[in-house]
């Protein structure tokens, strides 16, 4: 049996577009669902295996972005917003009536990713964000109950699409966290 990460990446992964400028976010409300624009394209799009993460029904992993704040605002809908863990770095803004996470913001200035915004792409219509282009937090699916000795089936089938298995980010954001504290000693 095939084992399935993500709708966005289990039939193939739609490649980057050159000279995308964003576009806009639905809940999966079919009555005034909330509408998110990015206008701007996205940056180290990935697959998330953590516990946090909005995953759509049935799917193994999350797929998310993240893109500058100030590129994200709320166009229609936003009563219906609420943040899921205010205690969270990342503080994730759901629609309270489907369970949508429509953007996560970061308000710790402090924090090494503040003025990133973590977006799911897949919930706009448009085509050409940003590809995803790794697994971030390979591991902590079994938290979520996934079985652990299916665990070598899974990053076999990561590294099969290209997304290459992390349990924790990317060693080129794993760097930029680093340089941040390094830089603040
Ligand atoms: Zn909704
Ligand atoms: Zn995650």
């Amino acid at each position: 049996m095939k084992t399935l990460i993500h709708p966005q990446v289990d039939s193939g992964i739609v490649a980057t577009a050159e000279a995308f400028t964003g576009g806009s976010l639905q809940c999966q409300c079919t009555h005034k669902p909330v509408e998110v624009l990015v206008s701007a394209q996205t940056a180290h799009n990935h697959v998330c295996g953590c516990s946090k993460c909005w995953k759509p029904e049935g799917a193994l992993f999350a797929q998310i972005a993240v893109v500058a704040k100030d590129k994200v605002s709320v166009t229609a809908n936003a009563d219906k917003l609420q943040i899921v863990d205010d205690s969270a770095a990342i503080q994730r803004h759901a629609c309270t009536e489907c369970g949508t996470h429509m953007y996560g913001r970061i308000e710790n200035i402090g924090h090494p990713f503040y003025g990133l915004d973590f977006v799911h792409t897949e919930l706009s219509k448009q085509q050409g964000w940003s590809a995803p282009e790794f697994a971030a937090f390979v591991s902590s699916i079994i938290e979520s109950g996934t079985a652990p000795d299916s665990m070598t089936d899974v990053r076999n089938t990561l590294t099969d699409l290209g997304l290459a298995p992390y349990d924790c980010l990317s060693p080129a954001l794993m760097d930029v966290i680093a340089t941040h504290v390094a830089s603040h000693k």
